[in-house]
């Protein structure tokens, strides 16, 4: 595929911090890459953590986001193949976190990212997938993210107030459906450590389909230490333990994704 209608850019996105984006961003790309899904993981947290959960160190990341938002460096220079098959990386580094100070001062400040995105090189490259990794908050980068993508998942922790602040997080949506991005999806609500036994945890499931309906993915990621570990040693959980709980969910939530898209593709619709 050498189009970028073809592409299926989704950007991986919840205002909340830590309830499982960049785990999510890491090991979808690794489920989605070992499908034969040529996947792109773009990290838009200064944080840096999907870059360093894939195994590049700090001083690996000669050019990062930074570079590809501001357009400074060409996208062939700035992505990396990972060891792994078919999943490629653009990593951030702490010098994002003045970007979003400096995109305020842009005509396009919402476009950088969509605009990048279009680089001949990365439309050459032909992705199937590009997932991209928001920052905890909604500022421009995470609108940027959300400009560039034809769907946001959210990633939702299965406890008390999860679905606080989610209504904020659908109202960007919306408002962006009106302006920015006309034809953005909510790609799925994803309930991550989620823990069966737990009644709460029940309780917010319940919640959430009751209110949110099919917008809840089938899938959850239940509570694994698994994926807590598989960062430390520099591995999506599909590498670091191919057959763990964690593993097994993120390769279901690769399926259902697929299965959907295949399904909206046989239905001829466009997005
Ligand atoms: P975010 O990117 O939203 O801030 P992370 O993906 O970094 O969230 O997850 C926050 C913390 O929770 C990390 O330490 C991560 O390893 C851990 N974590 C995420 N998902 C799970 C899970 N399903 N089971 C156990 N630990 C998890
Ligand atoms: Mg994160």
């Amino acid at each position: 595929m050498s189009d970028l209608t073809a592409t299926r850019t989704i950007a991986i996105a919840n205002q909340k911090g830590g309830v499982g984006k960049t785990t999510t961003a890491i090991n979808l790309a690794a489920a989605l890459a070992e499908r034969g899904e040529k996947t792109l993981l773009v990290d838009l947290d200064p944080q840096g953590n999907a870059s360093t959960g894939l195994g590049l160190e700090v001083s690996a990341r000669k050019y990062t986001t930074y570079d590809f938002l501001f357009a400074s460096v060409r996208p062939s220079e700035i992505v990396i193949q990972t060891p792994h098959n078919n999943l490629s990386v653009i990593p951030a580094t702490t010098d994002l976190s003045s970007a979003d100070i400096e995109l305020m001062t842009r005509a396009r400040r919402s476009y950088l990212l969509h605009d990048a995105l279009r680089h001949p090189e990365i439309r050459e490259a032909g992705y199937d997938y590009i997932l991209v990794d928001c920052p905890p908050s909604l500022n421009l980068l995470t609108i940027n993210a959300m400009v560039a993508a034809q769907s946001v998942l959210v990633p939702l922790q299965a406890e008390f107030f999860a679905l606080e602040g989610l209504s904020q997080l659908m109202l960007t949506v919306r408002e962006l459906r009106e302006t920015a991005n006309t034809s953005l999806r909510i790609e799925g609500i994803l309930l991550t450590m989620f823990d069966r036994r737990n009644n709460l945890a029940q309780q917010v499931e319940a919640d959430a389909r009751g209110n949110l309906g099919e917008l809840v993915l089938r899938t959850m990621i239940p509570r694994n230490v698994r994926l807590s570990e598989a960062p430390s040693y520099a591995m999506p959980v599909l590498n670091f333990d191919s057959s763990s709980k964690g593993a097994i969910a993120y390769r279901d939530l690769a399926t259902e994704l697929l299965e959907k898209h295949n399904k909206l593709h046989s239905e001829g619709v466009v997005q």
